[in-house]
């Protein structure tokens, strides 16, 4: 019998294939909504004690009881829309300094739409340096404080563009391309990295408790695409380590350095608990804040969510930390792998850019799916 496969895809490729493009839009939307749920309009992003935010939670009905209609989507999410829009404008990309500009003017541009979002310093400042129009004008300079979250909480969709196996390399140059237009520094762009590689690997049903194994094997072919680009190396290996021993540190404690083996929580690991674990991972105290911690704490919920959107949202949407960020990232992983599943329609039905979202998700899906379909007997 003849079979369209997607060479990617896992064993679950037929039957999942059908749903696949429902689930590019699920990752679209439920990252935003994660991101609004975390950010709640600016109350609790910077509340910085979870139990408070889960005391607030109970008062409002619990999780499916909220209607994101008037919860705004933050920085996360428009700069998540913008990196997007540059894929979708690039096409089928040949010629990747092309991307690099499109992204520049996309991220350049979205800074007009900011008003009550919250963006990050090192995002703002550098987004308003580049030069998108010259030639190589969306290089920047190395900087030492520039390691935050902002270029690994806009990237997931990358993974989404370039999920297929043997695009593994042009995924490590564009997401740690586009990470250092605002965060030249390894521990902001790996980041993104990160983002992307995790997305493409739910897009392709690899199991979360391997992922973490992949991301140690991939470091070394990022390290040297930073070499060979020749832009700043000696700063950037300089300051290489920092994220890697955090991730190999992480990784073990969960008992998933392997890849095979079940990861291992502390009992009790409740909110309290969380809230200390995320801060002791954290670079200067506030868990999720930074480019190795807000997607391990993402990574961190996800694993122990499984299929439960509620938990997933308590773990990585509902915390003392920089809550919108772990969220949009938790959200588009765990959408990509179950879709709406379970998740309460007052939770994204009305989300601000949901229509926006869709039709991205749906076009990323469309440009992806047709660059890897190879015909089995
Ligand atoms: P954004 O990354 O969203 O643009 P900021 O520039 O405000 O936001 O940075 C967010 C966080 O990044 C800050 O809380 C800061 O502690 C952290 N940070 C800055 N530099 C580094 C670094 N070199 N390593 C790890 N974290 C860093
Ligand atoms: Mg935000």
């Amino acid at each position: 019998m003849w079979r369209l496969r997607h060479k990617g895809c896992s064993r679950h490729c037929l039957t999942m294939c059908g749903g696949l493009n429902e689930k590019y839009v699920a990752a679209m939307v439920l990252s935003a909504a994660g991101d609004a749920l975390g950010y709640f309009n600016g109350k609790w992003e910077f509340l910085q004690n979870g139990e408070e935010i889960h005391r607030q939670l109970v008062q409002l009905g619990g999780l499916d009881a909220i209607d994101v209609e008037r919860w705004r989507v933050s920085d996360d999410t428009v700069m998540h829309l913008a990196t997007a829009e540059a894929l979708l404008e690039g096409g089928k990309v040949s010629d990747l300094t092309h991307l690099y500009s499109l992204l520049a003017k996309h991220y350049q541009d979205c800074m007009g739409d900011m008003n009550g979002r919250a963006p990050g310093h090192a995002s703002v400042r550098n987004a308003m340096l580049l030069q998108p129009h010259k030639a190589g004008g969306w290089r920047i300079p190395f900087n030492t404080r520039e390691g935050g979250c902002g270029a690994a909480m806009r990237a997931m969709c990358i993974g989404l563009r370039f999920p297929h196996h043997s695009q593994l390399d042009t995924l490590i140059q564009v997401s740690i391309e586009s990470g250092r237009m605002t965060h030249h520094h390894p521990t902001g762009y790996l980041g993104a990295l990160v983002s992307a590689l995790f997305t493409a690997y739910a897009v392709n049903g690899k199991p979360p408790r391997q992922w973490g194994k992949g991301l140690m094997e991939v470091l070394p072919e990022a390290k040297k695409y930073i070499v060979r680009s020749g832009s700043f190396v000696e700063e950037n290996l300089q300051h290489w380590s920092y994220f890697q021993d955090q991730w190999e540190k992480y990784l073990k404690l969960r008992g998933i350095w392997d890849g095979r083996s079940a990861p291992t929580f502390p009992k009790p690991f409740d909110v309290k608990e969380r809230d200390q674990f995320y801060a002791s991972v954290s670079y200067a105290g506030w868990g999720g804040s930074s480019g190795h911690d807000a997607p391990m704490i993402a990574y961190d919920a996800v694993l122990a969510a499984g299929d439960s959107w509620k938990e997933l949202a308590h773990r990585a949407f509902f915390h003392g930390g920089d809550s919108d960020s772990t969220a949009a990232i938790a959200g588009c992983w765990w959408g990509v792998m179950y879709g709406f599943q379970g998740v309460s329609p007052s939770n994204y039905k009305k989300l601000e850019y949901r229509n926006r979202l869709k039709k991205i998700a749906r076009a990323l899906y469309s440009l992806s799916s047709k660059e890897e379909i190879v015909i089995t007997l």
